[in-house]
Formats: C-alpha cells, sequence, structure tokens
C-alpha cells in the first residue's frame, strides 16, 4: 500500500478535489496516513505547494510532493483543476518521472532556515549596511532596505518583482538582487541581479542587523543579535517533485503577466 496526504488551499473548489482524490485513491492500493505519506499532494497554487513543503521539511528524503494547480499553471505543478482523472492515473499507473529541486540554506548563529522560493534579508525599519562576500571574496558594502536571493524556481516569485531575471526551468543557479539599494556619489553596490553558480557561498555581514528581519519564503524571522548570514544551497536536502506530462516552461511564464 503507498501512504499519501493531501495539503490543499482552503477554498472550495481545492476541498472538492481533496475528496475526489481521497475517494479515488481509496480504490487503488492507497491509503491516506497523514503523520508518514510516501507521497504528498497538493492541491493549490504555488504557494500552497511552498507550505506543503515546509510541513515536511526535515523528511525531504522520505517524502515527494506531486502538485495540481487550482488556479492557473504553477510552476511547482503541471495539472489544473480540470485534469484531477489524468494526474491521478499518473500516480496510480506509476507513470510519473521525479525530478529534483534544490534548497536554500541560510545559516545564522548557528541556526538553519531551507527555503524553496528565496532567503531575504530585509529592514524596513533603518538604512541596512551590509558587507556583501561571494565565496570569501568581498563584493561590497551594500546599504538599503536588503537583498534577496533565490533558487531557479524562486526567480519568478519575489525575485521577479524586484526586478531579478527570470531562469529558466533546468539552470541549477543561485541569484542575488537589492531591495531598494541606496545609490548616490557617497555609496554604491553593483545595482543589478547578480547570477551565480548553483556551488556559491554568500555571505552579509554587518555590525548591526537591528530592526532586520529573515524572510525564508512564508516565513519571517527577527535577525537580533547576529552579525553574519551565510545562504548557500543545501547539499544534503533536495526537494523530490513528481511531473507527470510535459508543461511548456514558457506556457508557465506566461500565465505570469
Ligand atoms: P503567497 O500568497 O503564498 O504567494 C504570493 C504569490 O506569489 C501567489 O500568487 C503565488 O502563486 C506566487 N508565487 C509563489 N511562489 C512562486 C513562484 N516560484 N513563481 C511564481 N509565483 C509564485 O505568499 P506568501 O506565503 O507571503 O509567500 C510565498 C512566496 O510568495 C514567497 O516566497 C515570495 O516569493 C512570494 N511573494 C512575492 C511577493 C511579491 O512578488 N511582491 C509578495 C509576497 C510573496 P499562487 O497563486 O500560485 O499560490
Amino acid at each position: 500500500m503507498e501512504k499519501y496526504t493531501v495539503v490543499s488551499k482552503l477554498d472550495e473548489v481545492s476541498k472538492k478535489i481533496e475528496k475526489e482524490i481521497d475517494d479515488r485513491l481509496c480504490q487503488f492500493d492507497f491509503i491516506r496516513d497523514d503523520e508518514n505519506p510516501e507521497t504528498v499532494i497538493v492541491v493549490g497554487g504555488d504557494g500552497t505547494f511552498i507550505y506543503a513543503v515546509h510541513q515536511f521539511m526535515d523528511r525531504l528524503k522520505d517524502v515527494r510532493f506531486y502538485g495540481l494547480h487550482t488556479g492557473t499553471l504553477g510552476f511547482y505543478s503541471d495539472y489544473q483543476d480540470h485534469e484531477v482523472d489524468e494526474f491521478l492515473d499518473v500516480l496510480i499507473h506509476h507513470e510519473g518521472k521525479e525530478e529534483i529541486l534544490s534548497v536554500l540554506r541560510g545559516e545564522v548563529n548557528g541556526n538553519c532556515y531551507y527555503a524553496l522560493n528565496e532567503i531575504r534579508v530585509e529592514n524596513a525599519a533603518r538604512t541596512q549596511v551590509m558587507d556583501v562576500y561571494v565565496n570569501d571574496i568581498q563584493l561590497e558594502t551594500f546599504r538599503g532596505t536588503g537583498m534577496c536571493v533565490c533558487t531557479q524556481l524562486g526567480s519568478t516569485a519575489y525575485n521577479r518583482s524586484l526586478g531579478g531575471a527570470v531562469l529558466q526551468e533546468g539552470l541549477d543557479l543561485i541569484e542575488m538582487v537589492e531591495i531598494a539599494g541606496i545609490h548616490h556619489s557617497k555609496y554604491r553596490s553593483l545595482d543589478a541581479p547578480l547570477v551565480l553558480k548553483s556551488d556559491s557561498v554568500i555571505r552579509f555581514v554587518s555590525e548591526s542587523f537591528e530592526g532586520a528581519l529573515l524572510g525564508v519564503d512564508s516565513d519571517v524571522y527577527p535577525l537580533e543579535d547576529c552579525k553574519k548570514i551565510e545562504i548557500k544551497i543545501c547539499g544534503a536536502r533536495h526537494i523530490r517533485v513528481l511531473r507527470g506530462k510535459k508543461v511548456s516552461y514558457f506556457d508557465r511564464l506566461k500565465t505570469l503577466y
């Protein structure tokens, strides 16, 4: 018996689809297990997918995720709400292929934080001054609201709103973009999105991060009593995603605007 659970958005359409999924899967070799599932079926949007992965962040080796979008086309899912039968056929008949997604890891004072989309340092209270290092080389002293570091999949999320480049699927890269940097005759920083190889290590160092927050996908944490934040792709954690039909990356992209 394959153990599965469903994480769905709270709207009526998603909840109805969750029921359809339970009704159909119980007719096959599947049993619902919300505590120890092997497959986490996600019904909702990209935001729901991120929420679901965070629920199982400490058990990524044991679970895979399979998404159905109840809005348009998502970046984390290949099926829409009118394709429930096709979506389930792939699971029931073991027809899908697993794709591996990278996870970003942020380390602050010995505590680790993990993200699918991005890790941000944001200070809305005062100008954040910090030295930015890439692979131990000091790139610049940044002044402004903060910095956003994203994965390829996260490049279409907050990164895109900040003017960051959209990274095509299949590119295992990380990207760093400024959040409201201050640039004038006295202070200067790169002021352009920086796309880096996946083994790059980014470090933000400051005498004070007072008032700043560490944003990790949907979550935020205060950055009190911290002088250094290190961000890189996590070698030890990956997200396994079941992919069914092939959806063109550019068709997904078109649904964004
Ligand atoms: P949320 O409501 O879950 O998501 C906000 C919007 O971002 C939703 O429309 C969501 O799509 C979309 N989104 C999430 N990941 C995406 C991706 N990889 N590519 C394209 N669109 C994506 O908000 P939240 O819980 O506060 O934050 C979750 C994520 O949303 C964050 O990691 C951040 O990147 C993004 N976000 C962006 C902005 C912005 O651009 N100004 C503001 C807030 C949050 P669905 O409708 O499919 O769920």
